[in-house]
């Protein structure tokens, strides 16, 4: 049995989800860990503290930017899906295989979900 740690993730440098190898923590960001993908080593940074206050933070509707994907969101950034009527919280950010802006977002009711951001509608 290996001892090695991995998470499943869509690694932001292929583009694929692989497998991450877990690498170390980051320092002074205690709740960031550095990750290597097994598919091109490329070395990532995920934040691993958002899952862990899932259940504690409730967030409320007044605190949230409505989601549209035209939007740039922060890391943190509460948002409102209006479709889906859910709140959730920006959890980490990535370029898609096709070269667009994404993030996951860690909602309430849905769970976590990757949501296009930064959309360029002109072309
Ligand atoms: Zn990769």
């Amino acid at each position: 049995m290996s001892k090695t740690k991995y998470v499943t993730h869509v690694c932001s440098s292929c583009g694929r989800e692989a497998k991450m190898e877990t690498i170390g923590a980051v320092v002074g960001a205690e709740n960031k860990v550095w990750f290597r993908c097994t598919r091109c080593h490329h070395s990532i940074m995920l934040d691993t503290a958002v899952k862990k206050e899932d259940n504690v933070i409730k967030i409320t509707r007044e605190q949230c930017t409505d989601y549209s994907p035209e939007k740039i969101f922060p890391i943190g950034t509460a948002i409102y899906h209006q479709d889906w009527d859910d709140v959730g919280k920006v959890t980490s950010k990535e370029k898609t295989s096709s070269g667009r802006n994404a993030i996951w977002v860690a909602f309430e009711k849905s769970g976590t979900k990757k949501l296009i951001e930064n959309l360029q509608l002109a072309d």
